[in-house]
């Protein structure tokens, strides 16, 4: 469910016309509902409440301030992958003891950084890194506190590169390993293993997947117990998928309900990282129809945005629903390519896609773009990246300016050699 509805064949974001809002901003443009956003988080927090878990909102979904701060201000916590992440956590004032950290690659200075921040946890992603971690914590003479992150091996159904809980996957340990770091954690002296990670894709519409991941991983918890190891945290990452197109996803409620009964029983603290779930129905990205061009094959639909704009379409195969802003039912419907400027034919945003009939200089909607579509945006081909808004009820505000020219080349020095 989402706040961009149809009235009078007109689409609206709350309580204003898309229209205006892009006429006011140009494009292409990001427009975020804001009570999207806040409802999507709430009703993850209302359908986990039995429980109290810790929502860490994943920043690499949407890294706008804006975006963050609000879902700060409703007590959400962050999960962050770079130093970079973790310096915008700490910009919008998310309280360390609620940012938590991943990535399988942490350098020695976004290390560092992390354990004088004094975040609530590095989740560690090999015995290699766990070593580092704790040379880092000796050297600063400052202990940590860290999660290991599991692989349970497990493949849900989803696009393969946004699997993350394989075996054959870079991230996380198997259980072998997580046992040798366990029964031998006095070797880390300045590190405090207080929980388990387990984080196994992306937009996974199904439940099963993850209580496999969560039933191999309390099977483990069991194994540790036995043994005198007891550990106090289960984060069980994020992933929970959204509707684009005809997928019916679980619900908050649903999700919740199939969990918790697990959950209960190892009477952990849990933490949850969704990012797509929360945001992702919560942005569009809307488009100008440059040109109309007929091939003796095809007809496109060249628009003014890329896939340097969204490049999920290209990266992952994956299907937005496009609207043209007026329903002009009177005008039919055929099909398209739409694509973009760009000098790839990777760059388009649908293939033969069968939908209404368009003209030069319409405005298209691209729906569901709220997550990994601005923050995975880029400036290739020297295209400026676009400006975002938020709607709030009856009001629009700019959250991110559009780039110009000048900030193309801030940061390049011209040599003469
Ligand atoms: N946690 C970790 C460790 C991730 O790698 C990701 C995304 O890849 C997420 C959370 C958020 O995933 P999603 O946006 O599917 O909820």
């Amino acid at each position: 469910m989402h706040e961009f509805k149809f009235r009078r064949n007109q689409l609206y974001c709350e309580n204003l016309k898309i229209e205006d809002i892009a006429h006011k901003f140009g494009s292409p443009l990001y427009i975020y509902s804001y009570r999207t956003l806040l409802n999507h988080y709430l009703k993850l927090k209302r359908a986990f409440g039995s429980i109290n878990p810790l929502i860490c909102f994943s920043i690499k979904a949407n890294s706008n301030l804006t975006i963050l701060k609000s879902l700060v201000r409703e007590g959400a916590g962050l999960d962050v992958v770079s130093g970079g992440e973790l310096f915008r956590a700490l910009k919008v004032g998310c309280p360390r003891d609620k940012i938590v950290y991943a990535s399988v690659g942490k350098t020695t200075h976004e290390i560092e950084a992390a354990i004088k921040t004094e975040i609530l946890f590095l989740n560690v992603e090999s015995l290699p890194e766990l070593k580092h971690i704790n040379h880092i914590a000796k050297s600063i003479n400052k202990r940590v506190r860290v999660t290991i992150r599991m692989n349970p091996d497990i493949t849900p159904a989803t696009h393969k590169f946004i699997t993350t809980g394989k075996i054959t996957n870079k991230f996380g340990v198997d259980f072998a390993t997580a046992y040798n770091i366990l029964k031998h954690r006095h070797n880390f002296a300045y590190v405090d293993i207080l929980g388990l990670h387990i984080h196994i894709g992306s937009q996974i519409t199904e439940s099963l997947p993850f209580i496999r991941a969560i039933a191999r991983v309390v099977e483990f918890l069991q194994q540790l117990k036995n043994e005198g190891i007891k550990l106090e945290y289960l984060n069980i990452g994020g992933g929970l998928g959204i509707i684009y197109d005809k997928e019916k996803p679980q619900t908050a409620v649903n999700f919740a309900k199939q969990i918790l009964p697990i959950l209960k029983k190892i009477g952990l603290k849990i933490i949850l990282e969704p990012g797509r779930f929360i945001v992702g129905s919560a942005g569009i990205l809307v488009v100008k129809v440059l040109y109309i061009k007929k091939t003796a094959k095809k007809q496109f639909i060249v628009v003014d945005g890329a896939m340097n704009d969204l490049i999920r379409p290209a990266l992952y195969d994956a299907y937005h629903k496009i609207l043209p802003l007026r329903r002009k039912t009177a005008r039919g419907r055929t099909q398209y390519d739409v694509v973009g400027p760009i000098c790839e034919s990777a760059d388009f945003f649908a293939q033969a896609r069968v939908m209404p009939k368009v003209e030069q200089g319409d405005l298209l909607a691209i729906m569901g773009c709220g997550a990994y579509g601005f923050s995975m945006s880029s400036n290739y081909n020297s295209r400026l990246r676009a400006a975002e808004v938020i709607v709030v009820k009856d009001k629009v505000y700019l959250i991110r300016k559009r780039e110009s020219y000048q900030d193309l080349i801030q940061n390049e020095l011209t040599l003469k050699l």
